[in-house]
């Protein structure tokens, strides 16, 4: 079984440290969310994902889900499993009290989330899944959709669906098929075929709530004329009692490169029963409200394989014993030394710590200003925080996810044969991670969302919730001798970042091949500023805790930041001019040589 400890000493210096926890605890709603509650949950939450999900996660890889007879089966052991997890109450977390939730932080629940994606990300995507679609559901669906639906999908009994993607139609969803014709009663007949649904079918719950993108037959064209439904898998009465099925089916499943215990099913719906939610062709902005949940869970599940990953690594790599230090034996007394003494596999270690724990922090980051937005008294406040929270959801969703790609490519690379072979769960992670790319608009498109509308929004608004901050830290540190090395380095990169980004801006109306061509580097870019930012703030707070007892993880803190600045935020340089080159090269390239 692959080696992972929840990481809580991490995530207790990310909430309490690096941002105050006194800012959760003063939002309305939270007075009683005190570290030590924090600290209980994260360990309770801890304990259950290490004894209970990790041990399934590589057995649920092997056996993945099955289909036979219409039916799709999760592997063996997720059923007790996700009955536990719901009995646990890890389902209703950050859910609305009104709803039967617990009403905790996102700030919390996020960190939750992280640990459950780093023992088993094919399981998290159920309950995953779950909690966007009631989020849809809270801020779209009429009451009584709301009061039949919404306690019975937050306590877990009913899970979640976001069926969006067709044969046809996967990034461009303008040219979804999917028909909804109304009925007498104000239902729909909602037909069509959906491909790559997660979660669309299993056995883990007894009823299953699909958010359906379809079209009335009057509906303008493209984007403008898609509306939402709600479609049960099973008709469900007045009081929440469960009635006859509708007519959703599950058609098959996929046989894919990771995740496979998470079913990735064709779902028809024939007729079946389904209600509005929010309003008529007004589908796209509803549904914009699960996926910007996902986009976020889909930045943590990139997390979460990174932190598993580099654990497998490092403990691997202190065991191994192979070669000798090129100082002289570090352990003379044994045949090698071990990994460790290398400078490679030292590097590689430290790029996925580096990344790991960057990324850590700007989920942290983004999760605090969502609870702000959603809870602050001063409605400037809320609407700063929710500025900056659709700023860096694309940088969120695509940066982490790729950078759990890469770092759980090193895991297997600083494991060398052993890390390839399936033994010790290290490819799973490659083969799991990869999705994330993919899955949620790939990166690419979240780059052309980062560059094509949030830096233009409101005339730049969203960008001043993030250069704000770092240019004041820049401003008010300027003579912090303790991050003195930082500071200038991190001030050149956001430099940078701000030309291009008016370079971006500037030919989106007139050359916007210049744009889109720059926006994967851009993107890039913006995220290695960002944990700069976040790696100079750690290195900061460290510095003041350095005589403190835990020497060695407030030194470690310190280290990672310079090699954080000497080996990574370089990258920005090498960005700057991929941005800066235009699209010559790429767009007038023979369409016809592609193939010759
Ligand atoms: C395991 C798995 C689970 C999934 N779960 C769900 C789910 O639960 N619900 C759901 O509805 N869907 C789901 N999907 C579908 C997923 O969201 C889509 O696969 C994804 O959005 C990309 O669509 P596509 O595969 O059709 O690729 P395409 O849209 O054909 O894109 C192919 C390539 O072209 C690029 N591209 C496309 N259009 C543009 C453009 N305008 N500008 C620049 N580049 C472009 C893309 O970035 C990509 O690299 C899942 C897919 C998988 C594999």
């Amino acid at each position: 079984m692959p080696f992972y400890k929840t990481p809580l000493r991490e995530l207790r210096f990310v909430y309490n440290e690096l941002f105050d926890s006194k800012t959760i605890e003063q939002l309305p709603g939270f007075e009683e969310i005190t570290p030590d509650l924090v600290d209980a949950m994260l360990e309770e939450a801890g304990k259950f994902c290490e004894e209970r999900l990790l041990p399934i996660n590589q057995s649920g890889d092997e056996e993945g889900c099955q289909f036979s007879e219409g039916r799709v089966s999760t592997p063996d052991k997720f059923i007790q499993a996700y009955k536990d997890f719901c009995e646990m109450g890890l389902c209703s977390l950050t859910a609305p009290i009104e709803y039967e939730g617990q009403g905790l932080p996102k700030t919390l629940g996020l960190m939750i989330d992280e640990i459950i994606s780093s023992t088993n990300m094919s399981f998290s995507l159920y309950p995953g899944l779950t909690n966007g679609a009631c989020n849809a559901i809270i801020a779209k669906a009429s009451d009584e959709l709301k009061q039949k639906y919404l306690p019975k999908m937050i306590d877990g009994s009913w899970t979640g669906a976001m069926s969006l993607t067709e044969p046809h139609c996967g990034t461009d969803l303008g040219l979804i098929r999917t028909k909804a014709i109304s009925n007498d009663d104000g239902s729909y007949a909602i037909t069509g075929t959906k491909i790559f649904i997660t979660a669309g079918d299993h056995d883990l719950s007894e009823n299953i709530i699909h958010l359906v993108l379809a079209r009335t037959p009057d509906a303008p064209k493209g984007i403008k004329g898609i509306s939402m439904f709600l479609v049960p898998k099973m008709v469900v009465g007045d009081n929440s009692e469960i009635g006859k099925p509708n007519n959703v089916s599950c058609g098959s499943i996929e046989h894919k490169m990771g995740i496979k215990a998470s079913a990735t099913c064709v779902m028809n719906f024939d007729e079946a029963e389904g209600y509005l939610v929010g309003e008529l062709n007004k589908g796209m902005a509803a549904m914009f409200i699960m996926m910007n949940i996902e986009r976020l869970a889909v930045g943590i599940q990139g997390l979460g394989i990174a932190e598993a990953s580099y654990q497998g690594a490092v403990n691997y790599a202190v065991e191994r014993l192979q070669g000798r230090s090129l100082t002289g034996p570090k352990q003379p007394d044994k045949p090698a030394d071990s990994l460790l003494v290398h400078p490679d596999v030292r590097r590689m270690l430290l790029v996925q710590r580096a990344y790991t724990e960057g990324s850590r922090a700007l989920i942290a980051w983004v999760a605090r200003e969502l609870d702000i937005s959603r809870h602050h008294e001063d409605t400037k406040r809320r609407q700063d925080a929710d500025d900056f929270v659709a700023l860096m959801t694309p940088v969120v969703k695509a940066f982490i996810s790729d950078i759990g790609s890469e770092v759980a490519n090193l895991g297997v690379q600083i494991m060398g044969g052993h890390g390839y072979i399936r033994e010790h769960g290290m490819e799973q992670y490659v083969r799991d991670a990869r999705i994330a790319q993919i899955y949620e608009g790939t990166n690419g498109v979240q780059a052309l969302d980062l560059v094509g509308r949030k830096l233009s929004a409101f005339d730049g608004r969203y960008l001043q919730q993030f250069f704000g901050p770092v240019q004041f830290f820049l401003e008010t540190n300027a003579n912090n001798a303790a991050i003195s090395t930082l500071i200038a380095p991190l001030g050149d990169a956001l430099q940078k970042l701000q030309s291009t980004t008016q370079y971006v801006r500037d030919r989106l109306k007139n050359m916007p091949d210049d744009s889109a061509a720059a926006a994967t580097d851009y993107l890039k870019l913006f995220g290695l500023v960002s944990l700069g930012y976040l790696w100079v703030r750690m290195a900061e707070v460290a510095s003041k805790q350095i005589d403190s007892s835990d020497e060695l993880f407030y030194q470690a803190k310190i280290d990672t930041a310079n090699f954080y600045f000497e080996r990574l935020l370089p990258q920005c340089d090498a960005l700057y001019k991929n941005i800066m080159a235009g699209s010559d090269t790429i767009m007038k390239f023979n369409d016809e040589a592609f193939q010759a």
